[in-house]
């Protein structure tokens, strides 16, 4: 299906499939339950996996346990050599993990293959960094005795993961655990768990010890996660998903002190300036508003441009929305569908409350025809900035337009918000970039981009957003805690 075409194209979604097991200590497990695997461009359910619930999730942390001090005390190098093993049987797999994702997220298999890329581009990465994670030495300041402090492996992790980038999440955590030396317990997302079931099957084949990681998924996550965090042992929680879903995690939390990162949602303002490449900063405003169907976390929620330009870019970007094509990922597409029936249904409502609070739809605003969860890429424009988009994750292939009378109005205006994950700016003049570099109150600022990520560069958010940062080294530290010795030191027996 393709909204220029009302030919259809049919999909080939053969696809090699993965163990659709629980690998807890080595072995691929049964669970009690099992529950199916469908294709959001279809609704066709393709493949089936196991659902764990306590018991598995108990018998999966026993397992993280009993590795602990086996895998903490592995030489970095060889951790390392074991990683760069994951990472090159990864590159003999491309097409497999492309048309799994394609298959279970909806996303077409261009994109599929750029995660992919990025994805081995991060465990690469993390396996470099292992044997470079240093501690310090210092006098202390006294003079008196010396300060040491050891970086160490914190201890099992529980890492819960969302289904928009199956494989990236995957990797952005469980890469930076293993660096760090921690064994883990995945937590799969329900829409996607054959993505990180493939990458858990290579794991295994590279030769990591059994217990390092464990996979387990479930159609019920409280039933998992609530025994887990109640469970000491448990050291550390990095998730990925709702600002909801991480407060309720934060709250488990508390009771064991554990440790916690977040990446939570995002409300993505995108500044065009009166001085901006229109050109590039309408090239950069569509991959990053409708990549992923626009259910990205740092996609651009609300695109904010000086009126001096405004028609100029609104125009272009028009013409470039209304060229995406919007279909089946296993066929050549721009935009594929949404994750589910639900996602897509709820966007009639949004649409129609922010026609309410002003906003004006110029292209798109309905469901495509299915099967599978389409909708149209959509632009909607409003006269001046409107707080209805504030704080307001669209989370969908829908962009809102407002025009600002200057620079001071949209850096207020992007500033308005809950959340402070990603944000952005076009512009040519280095004062202006470096000035909303450092107001614009976001964990993240593209300058003259709407693509950021890098396996060397720290992400994540302030405020609703989260806590912590996933990749560079501040990524693998977050899996880490720091030791602190004090030594004593003579230095006239020193001499002696
Ligand atoms: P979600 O919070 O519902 O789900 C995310 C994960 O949490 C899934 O694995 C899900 O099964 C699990 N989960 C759900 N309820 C849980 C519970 N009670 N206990 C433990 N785990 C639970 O999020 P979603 O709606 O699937 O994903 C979209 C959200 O995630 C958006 O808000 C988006 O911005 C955010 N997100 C953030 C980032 C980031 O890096 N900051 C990346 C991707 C998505």
């Amino acid at each position: 299906m393709n909204k220029n075409s009302p030919k259809p194209v049919v999909a080939d979604t053969t696809f090699v499939q993965p163990n659709g097991r629980l690998l807890i200590n080595g072995k691929w497990l049964e669970g009690d339950a099992e529950f199916p695997v469908s294709n959001p461009a279809t609704g066709e359910v393709f493949a089936s996996v196991s659902s764990a619930g306590e018991r598995e999730a108990l018998l999966a942390l026993d397992a993280a346990e009993a590795a602990k001090e086996g895998w903490r005390n592995v030489a970095p190098r060889q951790r390392a050599e074991l990683m760069h093993r994951l990472y090159d049987l990864m590159l003999t797999r491309q097409e497999d993990f492309a048309r799994v994702m394609t298959l279970e997220s909806g996303k077409p298999l261009t994109e599929a293959r750029a995660e992919f890329k990025l994805s081995c581009d991060f465990l690469r990465w993390f396996a470099e960094q292992t044997a470079h994670l240093h501690g310090s030495y210092a006098p202390a300041s006294n003079g008196g005795f010396r300060i040491m402090v050891a970086k160490q492996p914190i201890g099992p992790c529980l890492l819960i993961t969302p289904w928009n980038f199956p494989l990236l999440m995957i990797v952005r955590k469980g890469g930076a655990a293993l660096a760090a030396g921690c064994t883990m317990v995945v937590k799969s997302a329900q829409e996607t768990p054959l993505t990180c079931a493939l990458f858990a099957e290579l794991v295994q084949e590279a030769g990591f010890p059994d217990g390092v990681m464990n996979l387990i998924h479930t159609t019920n996550s409280a039933s998992v996660s609530t025994p887990l965090m109640n469970d000491k042992r448990i050291r550390k929680v990095s998730f990925t998903g709702s600002t909801r879903v991480g407060g309720l995690l934060m709250e488990l939390a508390a009771k064991n002190i554990t440790k916690c990162s977040l990446e939570l949602g995002g409300d993505g303002p995108f500044v065009v300036l009166d001085d901006a490449d229109i050109d590039l900063a309408v090239e950069q405003a569509v991959i990053c508003k409708f990549r992923n169907a626009g259910q990205a976390c740092v996609a651009a929620n609300r695109i904010i441009v000086d009126k001096k330009v405004e028609k100029e870019f609104t125009e272009k970007f028009l013409k470039e929305v209304e060229a995406l094509t919007v279909g089946d990922g296993m066929t050549s597409v721009d935009v594929g569908p949404m994750i589910s029936a639900r996602q897509r249904d709820r966007l009639g409502d949004t649409i129609r409350s922010l026609e309410a609070a002003g906003g004006t739809v110029v292209t798109g605003g309905a469901a495509v025809e299915g099967p599978g969860y389409f909708f149209q890429p959509t632009v909607i424009r409003f006269d001046a900035p409107n707080e209805v988009m504030c704080s307001n994750e669209l989370f969908a292939p829908v962009a809102t337009i407002f025009p600002v009378e200057n620079a001071a109005e949209a850096l207020a205006f992007a500033n308005k918000s809950d959340f402070g994950l990603a944000s952005y700016v076009f512009t040519k003049d280095v004062s202006r970039a470096l000035t909303f570099g450092e107001r614009l109150e976001f964990g993240m600022v593209g300058i003259n981009r709407g693509i950021m990520a890098d396996a060397a560069a720290p992400f994540g958010g302030t405020k609703a957003s989260g806590i912590g940062r996933e990749g560079g080294q501040e990524g693998i530290y977050e899996f880490m805690e720091d030791k602190y010795i004090a030594l004593t030191v003579n230095e006239a027996q020193g001499v002696a």
